[in-house]
């Protein structure tokens, strides 16, 4: 089975890693993608470029035999739904498909493009923290509910797991927030990656260009992120 774990790494971090590895390890997973959007649909965009994203998911996943770094949303043109992606693994891989989602991740789950189709491709697990309450779901999601991995065996796509995975409370908002104020990134990720980032000085050039205005202290990195690319 291969593992699929898609984002926007901007940047990538130990909470991604250490969930997909311990969804890896629990589900004897042969390799986990690691697929960086190009367009996010659902979301604000990237404040890394691709290939800044790329190159630091190149350099977390260096280490770790399982994990590959697959650029596939980032050569195709248009926003990167994962249902395309899925039909496109499923074209070159012949083993079953594991979509791997963090909880936050999910509750947008059932807004997705074709969402449904996804389940036709692939099982979902959604890596949770442990005693998380999960979601009221809707009984076509209810019944593809599986209690344990071996839920899995029955059938090759189509089944929702629920799984408890250590939880770091490590968010790349927070990291590039931290860098809006040129703190270090370093320990929430691989060093290879915070030394990437200081060399490029990512994330904090619009701090250094932009003084962040009095009465946007308070405000919301992601709307602030907004304001510094459009007076930038
Ligand atoms: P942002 O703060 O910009 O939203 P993020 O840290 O949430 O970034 P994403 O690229 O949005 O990272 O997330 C990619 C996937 O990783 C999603 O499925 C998300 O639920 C999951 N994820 C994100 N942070 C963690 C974490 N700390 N632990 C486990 N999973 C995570
Ligand atoms: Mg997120």
């Amino acid at each position: 089975m291969i593992g699929i774990m898609g984002g926007t790494f901007d940047p990538i971090h130990f909470g991604h890693l250490r969930s997909a590895l311990e969804v890896c390890e629990r589900l004897s997973l042969s390799q986990v993608r690691f697929i960086p959007c190009k367009v996010p649909p659902h979301r604000a965009q990237p404040m890394a470029s691709p290939e800044d994203r790329l190159k630091m998911v190149a350099l977390a996943v260096q280490n770790t035999p399982e994990f590959r770094l697959d650029d596939r949303e980032l050569r195709r043109e248009g926003a990167s739904y994962s249902v395309d992606t899925l039909t496109s693994l499923c074209a070159e891989f012949d083993e079953p498909m594991i979509l791997m989602l963090g909880a936050d991740a999910f509750l947008g789950f059932n807004h997705w493009k074709n969402w449904r189709a996804i389940l036709e491709m692939a099982h979902v697990v959604v890596s949770c923290r442990p005693g998380y309450k999960f979601p009221k779901l809707e009984s076509w999601l209810k019944g593809r509910v599986v209690d344990n991995v071996e839920g899995f065996q029955s059938s090759r796509t189509g089944k929702l797991l629920f799984l408890e995975v250590t939880q770091l409370a490590i968010s790349a908002t927070d990291i590039r927030r931290q860098r809006l104020e040129s703190l270090s990134a370093r320990y929430l990720m691989p060093l290879e990656v915070a030394d990437y980032i200081d060399k490029n000085n990512l994330y904090c050039h619009l701090f250094q260009k932009n003084k962040i205005p009095k009465e946007h202290k308070n405000t919301n990195i992601i709307d602030l992120e907004h304001h510094l690319v459009l007076n930038g």
